[in-house]
């Protein structure tokens, strides 16, 4: 395994100026990993170079994170749990969060023809409800998460002046991120997909755009379950449910976005580091049909 991809770091020199130069023992998983030097610019470097988790010493926390972030644990708690400083736990999820990136991008683009998708945005908020952001999701018929973007927006309701007085005039970014997720999917989904979305009015303009040829269906939004995480609707059949099901477990299983909590979210970064990590963890472990 390399993850140089084949070129020297520095000189981008082709793998047949490689020398051999030994090899090196990694203590924290107990394995031996070989080195190169390149004829070329004289650079050294091993087979981990490149490699998100290169450096690091706390492998087993990147073994563990995505089970335990997709489990509502809180930072802090793994942290305590798996005796590492707060710190290291964020480095740990920086560095998971970006090797998972380009493995979530394979899948969705292995997952290739997707006929039927469910789009809308879910609402949360970072450090406090005076600063809201929004979470725009694109979800399969299979339940699986597609893609998400976060974005912060303004805040609405009785307090807003007092919080515009304390944090300032928040800028809405959801257009700019909905169009970056609809990108993002495109090329995964058929040319005549179904998308299934609420009525709003951003919604029909945006996939007009994107995907022409779809057949966009709108259905008009209804009153939150008092339970169900404000994500589940009152009354019968809901066409969106898939959506709002995801939406639900999102609420259920990431502990920064669960309702009426003790824990809140730091930095939209931080949260969106969390987001890539559940989506790894609800594609590849939650929506997959159980063994039997
Ligand atoms: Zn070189």
């Amino acid at each position: 395994m390399k993850y140089f991809e084949g070129l020297c770091p520095r000189c981008r020199s082709p793998e047949s100026h490689f020398r051999l130069h030994g090899t090196y023992y990694r203590k924290c998983d107990d394995t031996r990993w070989r080195r190169f030097r390149c004829m070329n610019c004289q650079h050294t470097f091993s087979q981990a170079t490149g490699h998100p988790y290169c450096w690091s010493r706390r492998r087993d926390l990147h073994e563990v994170l995505p089970f335990e972030v997709g489990s509502a644990k809180a930072l802090r708690r793994i942290g305590l749990q798996y005796r590492a400083a707060r710190s290291t736990v964020l480095r740990a999820v920086e560095r998971v969060a970006r090797y998972l990136e380009p493995i979530l991008a394979q899948q969705l683009a292995n997952n290739m023809a997707c006929g039927e998708i469910y789009f809308d945005e879910v609402e949360d908020f970072i450090h406090t409800r005076w600063k809201p952001v929004s979470i725009a999701m694109a979800i399969a018929a299979d339940r699986s998460i597609l893609g998400l973007r976060l974005a912060e927006i303004p805040v609405r309701g009785r307090h807003s002046a007092r919080a515009r007085a304390k944090y300032g005039r928040r800028p809405d970014q959801r257009a700019s991120a909905r169009m970056e997720l609809a990108k993002y999917v495109q090329p995964a989904l058929k040319v005549d997909v179904t998308i299934k979305s609420d009525k709003h009015p951003a919604y029909a303009s945006l996939w007009r755009k994107v995907m022409p040829e779809a057949d966009h269906q709108q259905f008009k939004g209804r009153r939150a379950r008092r339970d169900g995480y404000d994500e589940l609707k009152v009354g019968g059949f809901d066409p969106l449910f898939v959506f709002n099901h995801t939406a639900a477990m999102l609420r259920d299983n990431i502990k920064v976005l669960s309702r009426k909590s003790w824990c809140t979210a730091k930095s939209l970064r931080g949260l969106e580091r969390v987001m890539i990590i559940y989506q790894y963890y609800h594609n590849n472990y939650l929506v997959p049909p159980l063994p039997t």
